[in-house]
């Protein structure tokens, strides 16, 4: 085994890779770029090396650097992790000929699988199914026209060097062959600077359905399948293990063909064969047809752990540093069911734009996996993967995992950015996904109910009311409260472009009832609040920002007191107290000239500081209260001269 490996990437694929090399005593040294420096891989790590700037050109895809890293720390192996440098067969070959391990496979099954239009010819040699199509090198576009003929309406073109759904086109009639040949190989041009395409016919109602195989360089093994069916614009939302409706004949006619194909390229560490699958008709032994291999560690690769109960990352240093495979095929089995959904910081009604921001809290529920890159106080930026964690759950049953998952889900706490958890905690709770009526097409054709946002509860509304006001503690208007007499505080709640306006008065010693707008809450203490007899939600307050938790996390905004307190009275001469609070702080006294801006004192309430700023220029006249004084809302507290007429 290795006494030193080198981690070739950053988030949560690092931390997980650590995770386990640590535990099997493995020194581990990560490499970082300048924004990463504080990060939570280079934390983890038993060193770090710093590699530049936070472009990925600068730091993560920089192969020389890391190759040098790796010699200075005294690193035998570099692990690539998945994205960045893990399907460059050039950099593997950098590293073999620097005299270390590469944790994966050769430069040559890397390559035998890069482009589409081989790789698909080499499987067909190997007796793998493939979709049929036509792969020729004949590009002459009369050729490829009778070529769709024969292979039939609908048909999909598609770029040989393709990735990412570029150069792809649907043909649904022949009349649009040669407009939709035109197109795919001006984009595959652009995209790649290769314009050949390949034909294939259209599955209607496909399913992707993936194998994960293990091989020494000689013989494979696989650890059954994976359904990555829920996709979003070809993106993998929520993947599951075993798949749905799953038959042995099926499954052993896939996973042999899976080890054929890995085989065939003397596939060496982790890998997965991609197939797709007529899901029209339920799966059926002929009914499936590889689509690509990934020559990497993919991310949804905790869900074959859970059902498996391998870490794949312990037997890629194993079979790295030489051992052979840790177990043979009759030895692996399927225990249970598994779910991962992808929590990722976007914007969902927004169309699911990728977001940033500061995690001013965030926490994972107990009893699920989650594995992540970010802790409270990382910042998700918009260099890399605005990805936040992977959720996992593992039950006994597909039912008993899906409501794990849903749990999970409304569990996860995250604030300081926008996340996908309520389209993620929506998909969990979809009817025909329950069911296991899983193909590509779910999403887009239910996305509507699946991002609709629900009204926000009244109670939601009530209980940020009482954290606005400081009150979501114990109840302590018996005590120190009582100084604002009569005991009814009001307090303005923004939420998008909503506003809520809310009155909280106090009913008995551990009751309070709470109106947004035409509603009214009862509030009773039972250690902690109840709302209308429910517990409240997790939240957290960060400043002026409150999180309430929950099936759909709501972020409220208080109104920034600054608006008001310039907003003097009195033709601008008084400055007053926007709210009850206390004056911690007085920056003047009478006599003195301030200018537009300048801040006077400082309130503190709703657990914030406030500055109370002057309106315009002129001369303090009076200063009404002194430092240290409890003031009440509308409270006068510094009077300016009158200005000169
Ligand atoms: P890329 O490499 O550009 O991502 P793929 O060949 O992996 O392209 O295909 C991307 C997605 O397009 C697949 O996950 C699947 O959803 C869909 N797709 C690919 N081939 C077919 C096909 N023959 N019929 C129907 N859908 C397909």
């Amino acid at each position: 085994m290795f006494d030193t490996i080198l981690i070739a990437n950053r988030g949560e694929i690092a931390c997980r890779v650590m995770r386990s090399a640590q535990a099997m005593g493995v020194r581990c040294v990560a490499v970082h770029s300048d924004v990463d420096a504080g990060a939570m891989h280079v934390q983890m790590a038993d060193a770090a090396v710093s590699l530049g700037g936070a472009a990925p050109a600068e730091s993560y895809l920089r192969g020389d650097a890391i190759i040098a890293a790796a010699k200075t720390t005294g690193a035998q192996a570099i692990h690539p992790g998945y994205g960045f440098l893990s399907e460059n067969p050039d950099f593997v070959d950098a590293v073999e000929a620097a005299g270390l391990v590469f944790i994966g496979p050769s430069a040559d099954a890397i390559r035998k699988m890069g482009l589409k239009d081989a790789a698909k010819r080499l499987m067909q040699d190997a007796g793998v199914p493939i979709v049929p199509g036509y792969l020729g090198d004949d590009q002459d576009p009369g050729h490829l026209e009778v070529e769709a003929h024969r292979v039939g309406y609908p048909l999909l073109i598609k770029a040989v060097a393709g990735g990412g759904g570029k150069g792809m086109r649907l043909v649904e009639r022949p009349e649009d062959f040669v407009n939709a040949l035109e197109r795919a190989k001006a984009e595959a041009r652009t995209a790649f600077g290769n314009d050949a395409v390949l034909i294939e016919k259209f599955i209607e109602q496909p399913r992707h359905i993936e194998v994960q195989v293990f091989g020494d360089g000689q013989t494979a093994v696989h650890l059954f399948e994976r359904d990555c069916s829920l996709q979003r614009r070809h993106q993998k939302v929520i993947e599951e293990a075993p798949a749905p409706g799953m038959t042995p004949e099926m499954r052993a006619a896939m996973g042999a063909a899976a080890v054929r194909a890995a085989e065939a390229i003397g596939y060496k560490g982790a890998g997965t064969v991609e197939f797709i699958v007529d899901g029209s008709d339920g799966l059926r032994p002929e009914g499936f047809w590889f689509m690509e291999m990934n020559t990497r560690l993919q991310v949804e690769h905790p869900v074959t752990e859970a059902i498996t109960g391998v870490d794949l990352v312990e037997w890629q240093l194993l079979v790295a540093s030489g051992a052979p495979l840790p177990l043979t095929q009759d030895q692996l089995s399927i225990t249970g069911h598994a779910f991962e959904a992808r929590l990722y910081a976007e914007d969902v009604p927004a169309g699911f734009l990728p977001a940033t921001g500061t995690l001013s809290h965030l926490q994972f529920p107990q009893g699920a996996r989650a594995d992540s890159g970010v802790r409270t106080g990382d910042t998700i930026s918009p260099h890399y993967d605005p990805m936040i964690a992977k959720l996992i759950c593992h039950g006994p049953s597909r039912a008993v995992a899906l409501r794990q998952l849903e749990r999970a889900l409304a569990e996860t706490q995250v604030a300081g950015t926008v996340t996908n958890l309520g389209f993620l905690g929506a998909l969990a709770r979809h009817e025909g996904f329950g069911r296991g009526e899983v193909d590509t097409g779910l999403i887009a054709r239910d996305i509507n109910a699946l991002t609709a946002l629900g009204p926000v509860p009244a109670a939601t509304v009530a209980q940020a009311a009482l954290v606005a006001l400081g009150l979501d503690d114990a109840p302590g208007w018996d005590s120190g409260f009582a100084l604002w007499q009569p005991l009814s505080w009001t307090v303005e709640l923004r939420e998008g472009d909503e506003t809520w306006p809310c009155r909280v008065t106090v009913i008995g010693p551990e009751e309070a009832r709470i109106q947004v707008n035409d509603t009214e809450v009862t509030a009773t203490w039972q250690d902690g609040w109840r709302f209308d007899g429910m517990p409240g939600q997790a939240c957290h307050r960060a400043g002026g920002t409150i999180t309430v938790f929950g099936h759909q996390t709501v972020t409220f905004h208080l109104p920034d007191p600054l608006d008001r307190a310039t907003g003097t009275t009195d033709g601008g001469n008084l400055i007053e107290a926007p709210m009850p609070g206390k004056l911690v702080a007085l920056h003047v006294k009478a006599g003195q000239a301030v200018s537009a801006g300048d801040r006077l004192a400082v309130l503190e309430a709703m657990k914030m500081e406030h500055s109370l700023a002057a309106g315009r220029d002129g001369v303090v006249a009076e200063v009404l209260v002194a430092e240290g004084g409890q003031v009440e809302a509308g409270a006068a507290l510094i009077r300016l001269e009158e200005e000169p007429a």
